[in-house]
């Protein structure tokens, strides 16, 4: 679908007025991130949208919450399919700050996501074309529109502060961490 842009209206929006609306529903990404940092975890954000409404948010919490599956993605998809009352979250986007781990991107590929929209490259762990591209993959049957790069800056920034804060927290304790820290390029 390179060219066109996901509307669950089912009209297709031009490629030149996707820039205001996704750094919208991006900043609403970073809000949730930033609700991660606050309490300790890596500030990753996500909410998922469906005919232009914010029906589902999620951020990374899975040293809180004792869950290596607790990435802002599946947060936000496990609480739309919640609300939609389907595990199929068809005509939905998602919009995740960072790019998505493997983990993330077969959920989102399991529940028929439409559309995804990330900020920052990970390329440690990114499954969108950073270390590989499950997005890409022909065999796999289905396929969601994928647009990265989106306010990319911002959040790779609150990652970049995030880990500069920890480290100076953990050089005043001189006590070890458990957040593994995110490279970003
Ligand atoms: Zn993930």
């Amino acid at each position: 679908m390179a060219g066109c842009g996901f509307s669950a209206d089912g009209v297709v929006v031009p490629e030149s007025d996707w820039d205001d609306r996704d750094a919208a529903l991006m900043r609403l990404a970073l809000d949730q991130a930033h609700n991660a940092w606050v309490l300790g975890e890596v500030p990753v954000g996500a909410v998922v949208v469906r005919e232009g409404v914010v029906i589902a948010t999620g951020f990374n919490q899975p040293v809180g919450s004792a869950d290596p599956t607790a990435h802002a993605e599946i947060r936000a998809l496990r609480a739309a399919a919640q609300i939609l009352g389907n595990y199929r979250l068809n005509h939905c986007a998602l919009y995740v700050t960072l790019e998505p781990c493997s983990m993330c991107a077969g959920a989102m590929l399991h529940a028929r996501i439409s559309h995804l929209v990330y900020g920052a490259a990970d390329p440690k762990t990114g499954a969108c074309g950073s270390v590989v591209d499950l997005f890409a993959e022909p065999r796999l049957n289905h396929h969601a529109s994928v647009r990265g790069g989106v306010m990319a800056d911002e959040c790779a920034r609150m990652l970049a502060d995030f880990f500069t804060e920890r480290r100076q927290r953990r050089r005043e304790q001189e006590g070890p961490g458990d957040v593994e820290e995110i490279v970003l390029e």
